[in-house]
């Protein structure tokens, strides 16, 4: 499979290029020449393939050419040793994509790249130095994604003070070849002295640098696995169980309802750079079995938008509760338009914004009906689906919504809500660590000393 840029056809590159380099050199990015489709044989059996047989079925034509079987099932092994499960919630499902080890769906991206990049590198002695700016949940998947990792070392860019104390340690708690670097600055900042620093002709002559951001393909194309075991499952009637690590109030019953319809499902997804809800139009088009997309965003609508009109009008972000999802201009929008017109987009994706009172009530509502905790991105997916049903312009719907992140991740905004939220291992392990960050000003050459000294 050969992969070209958005902005040019004829900068046509491989995976591992296009996964090592992040971003074509005129700006674009890349995408896959073409979407392929499952072999009716694999589309029969998904619903009962374990989650790993399904990654390995979805992720092979898009690398087979560059990674062996035997190596892409290690990589998937190791990448995804923790669950997604389906959990039927009151009218609808969830999708539980915040089982991972920072808490956050992003884990999915960041673990299969890692593992993907030392793969594709080996046999290079130069050591790979990967840039990252963070306003938050990007860095701590990244930095643990990358975690041990040999020959790989990633420095973290985040905005000093401006991280929750959790994220903090998730970026700053790790070590080894994790370094952290509070930048007296905003994400802004973080994301320009990147974006100088990998620019920088001296430097790249001296060392192999790279950068990790969500609009690496490497990151995206397993973001399509969960679409299609979750779509899969659905319309077929199954569920998982919901285990201790699902995030209800203790004492309550198990859920448990189906919706056998043998329904193409809709899925509803909370967005902000789009790279989630852009692997799943992928998932759609290897044939799983879904109807339609739901983008739900917050009061940062510029894709519900361009639903609407036609016309894209990109914007400054503006504060939210939903704070992963504050994005004005989203990268991943020049990807759906490589793929879809606006005509295609509007046949199969709806768009609902909802603001930050609506996800505060959202998040009341459904604890004090089914017992359940929404995070506030999950929470903005969840009534994204109310509004369109309201609007009926969604009927007779199997629904599930993807849910982000831990309830525990965001504390702050839930527990003044609704009490103490239960919280996961992982997070208390990493409530544990010590965060060890260096602090420098916002000025590209305080980074490039940094990365100079790690030499
Ligand atoms: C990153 C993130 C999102 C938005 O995902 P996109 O792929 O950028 O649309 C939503 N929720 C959470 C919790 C996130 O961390």
């Amino acid at each position: 499979m050969h992969y070209y840029s958005t902005r040019n056809k004829n900068e046509n590159v491989t995976f591992a290029d296009a996964a090592l380099k992040g971003l074509a050199p005129d700006g674009g990015l890349y995408v896959p020449e073409e979407i392929p489709n499952y072999p009716p044989a694999v589309l029969a059996s998904l619903a009962s393939m374990d989650f790993n047989q399904i990654a390995f079925e979805t992720v092979k034509p898009y690398v087979k050419d560059e990674i062996s079987d035997s190596a892409l099932s290690d990589i998937i092994k190791s990448a995804f040793n923790f669950t997604a499960p389906l959990i039927p919630v009151l009218d609808r499902y969830t999708s539980e994509l915040f089982h991972g080890p920072t808490a956050a769906f992003k884990d999915f991206g960041a673990r299969f790249m890692a593992r993907a990049f030392s793969y594709l590198r080996r046999g290079e002695d130069r050591p790979l130095k990967i840039l990252v700016a963070t306003s938050g949940d990007t860095g701590g998947a990244v930095a643990d994604g990358f975690f041990d990792v040999p020959g790989i070392y990633v420095t973290v860019l985040y905005p000093a003070g401006r991280v929750s104390a959790l994220q903090e340690k998730q970026i700053a708690g790790l070590g080894k070849n994790i370094t952290a670097l509070a930048v007296e600055g905003s994400f802004d900042d973080c994301q320009f002295l990147v974006k100088k620093a990998l620019a920088d002709e001296n430097l790249k002559k001296r060392m192999s640098l790279s950068s990790a951001n969500s609009i690496n393909i490497s990151r995206l194309i397993p973001q399509a696995v969960y679409y299609s075991a979750a779509a899969a499952k659905a319309y077929n009637g199954l569920f998982d169980p919901d285990g201790e690590a699902t995030p209800r109030s203790a004492g309550r019953a198990a859920f448990s309802h189906s919706l056998n319809s043998r329904k193409p499902v809709t899925l509803c997804v909370p967005s902000g750079n789009f790279g989630n809800l852009t692997a799943g139009l992928y998932a759609m088009k290897m044939g799983a079995p879904i109807k339609q997309f739901i983008a739900a965003t917050n009061i940062n609508k510029t894709v519900p938008d361009y639903l609407d009109s036609g016309e894209y009008l990109a914007r400054i972000s503006q504060a939210t509760i939903s704070n992963a999802m504050d994005v004005g201009a989203p990268s991943n929008f020049e990807r759906m338009s490589a793929h879809f017109s606006w005509e295609e987009m509007r046949r199969i994706i709806l768009g609902a914004a909802v603001s930050d009172e609506e996800t505060k009530e959202t998040i009341t509502s459904i604890y004090e009906q089914a017992g359940y905790y929404l995070d506030p991105h999950s929470a903005v997916g969840w009534k994204g689906l109310d509004k369109l049903r309201v609007e009926n312009k969604i009927t007779e719907d199997v629904s599930i919504i993807l849910c982000t992140a831990h309830p525990a991740k965001f504390s702050e905004i839930v527990e003044p809500l609704l009490g103490a939220v239960p919280v996961p291992v992982s997070l208390k392990n990493a409530m544990e660590r010590k965060a060890d960050s260096k602090r420098i000003p916002a000025d590209v050459s305080a980074l490039i000393d940094t990365l100079n000294e790690s030499l």
